[in-house]
């Protein structure tokens, strides 16, 4: 019998994954990537694997936070020239914060992220991956009393999701992180997530393990899609035709200018954000620290210290901002005291964000042949396994393991 075959538009983690998870339901896989494999947003995020990542950015109240986070050197940033484009996507987002959107976000997010870290293991299990993830706990640590585990709601949420969490004091955190300088007043620390040390190459070798296995990977950008009435017969690759029996677009951020040209338009935001990794810190702490008041991880990893986070709208293809990193150097200084600034690098990566806080996963609206994977915004190497294996399930046409309602993709054609 001859293989079915798939071909997947993009090779971050939620490609590779669904490549890897694709093979398992018996498909031949093509990866195409416009650029070398991982090295979307994929390549450079804090690494943080969250099975208890259930409180969503959008929940009552956040837009009485908005001017603070958009002071001058704080975690938010919007370019001016781009405010009136995105306006549309903040009010989408102050929609989605009611209570009752909130909390179904937050149950969305609990089925979608909890099996983060077993995904993972199938994936990587006797692989030279299976080194690079670790169940050690994050901590997330504020310099103001009763703050790091956010508001009412947020602990509400992680209750209803029976998400394990630990309240710290001041000096409870000192004796758990001694790197940390001593002006967090409280903490919080979630002891079932995780973490990669290399999020780069996880993806790699996950992409080469496909390989390995079948998979054949082309360097090229997708430009357009050659279709016959409600099916997607072909790709054109740096402008020659490349045959598809079927597609899964996976193109993190850009997947919005894709999926629209499939007839579905989707707000699709490049939700920026900056990293800095300092190759010879001196000083490291044991696990991911969150600093909840400046909206940025302080992650150890394999290559050094790497501080990541804070969002920034400005388009997907508008230059970095360096002075965003800039902002993260400033913080590492005052978050560890001796830390020595040495062989730093810096990162701008597009998170794909939609205004309800949730990806896209399912059938295209308005084709059957194709079918959509992306938008995890904050989440995706937590979610990226798992998206893999409910992508497979619904290509193979079973039915997927959890509920897929909540992801649908024709939820924005509603409104
Ligand atoms: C600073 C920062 C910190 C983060 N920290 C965390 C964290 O700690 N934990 C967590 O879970 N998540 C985190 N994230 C989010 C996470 O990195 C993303 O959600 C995730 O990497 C998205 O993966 P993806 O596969 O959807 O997209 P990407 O990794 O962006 O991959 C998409 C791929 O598609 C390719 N592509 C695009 N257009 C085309 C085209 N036309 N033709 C061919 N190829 C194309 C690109 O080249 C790219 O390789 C963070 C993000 C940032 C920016």
């Amino acid at each position: 019998m001859t293989q079915r075959g798939v071909t997947i538009v993009g090779a971050g983690i939620v490609g590779v994954c669904s490549a890897a998870w694709l093979q398992r339901e018996g498909f031949k896989v093509t990866l195409v990537d416009a650029g070398p494999i991982g090295e979307g947003a994929s390549f450079g995020n804090a690494g943080n694997l969250s099975p208890g990542g259930v409180v969503p950015y959008m929940i009552p109240g956040f837009i009485k936070e908005v001017p603070a986070w958009l002071a001058q050197n704080g975690p938010l940033a919007i370019r001016p020239a781009y405010f009136f484009k995105v306006l549309p996507w903040i009010l989408s987002a102050v929609k989605s914060s009611t209570t009752e959107a909130a909390l179904k976000t937050s149950r969305a997010m609990r089925a979608l992220h909890g099996g983060t870290l077993e995904a993972y293991d199938a994936l990587t299990r006797d692989t030279e991956a299976s080194g690079l993830i670790e169940r050690c706990g994050q901590l997330y640590v504020s310099a103001q009393p009763g703050k790091a585990q956010g508001s009412q709601i947020a602990q509400f949420m992680r209750e209803a999701a029976g998400v394990k969490m630990i309240l710290l004091g001041e000096h409870e955190i000192q004796d758990m992180e001694p790197t940390l300088a001593p002006i967090f007043k409280s903490g919080m620390l979630l002891p079932d997530n995780g973490r990669c040390k290399n999020p780069h190459e996880l993806v790699r070798i996950i992409a080469s393990e496909a390989e390995r296995n079948g998979a054949i990977i082309l360097r090229a950008k997708v430009g357009s899609f050659q279709t016959n009435s409600k099916r997607v017969t072909g790709l054109v690759l740096d402008g020659k035709a490349h045959a598809v029996e079927r597609i899964v677009i996976a193109a993190g951020a850009a997947s919005g200018q894709l999926s629209a040209q499939l007839g579905t338009t989707l707000p699709v935001e490049a939700e920026r954000g900056y990293h800095i990794t300092i190759g010879e810190p001196g000083v490291m702490p044991r696990i991911p620290v969150s600093n909840v008041d400046a909206k940025f991880v302080a992650s150890p990893m394999n290559m050094g210290l790497r501080l990541a986070g804070t969002a920034e709208f400005a388009g997907i293809d508008a230059a970095p901002n360096w002075r965003r990193a800039d902002i993260l150097e400033k913080q590492a200084r005052y978050m560890f005291p001796g830390i020595r600034m040495q062989s730093v690098t810096r990162w701008m990566g597009n998170r794909p964000s939609l205004p309800d806080g949730l990806p896209v996963l399912g059938v295209a609206p308005k084709y059957d042949n194709a079918y959509f994977a992306f938008g995890n915004s904050h989440f995706g190497m937590s979610a990226g396994p798992v998206m893999g294996k409910l992508i497979a399930q619904i290509v193979a046409g079973r039915v997927p393991e959890l509920d897929i309602t909540p992801f649908d993709p024709s939820r924005f054609l509603r409104i």
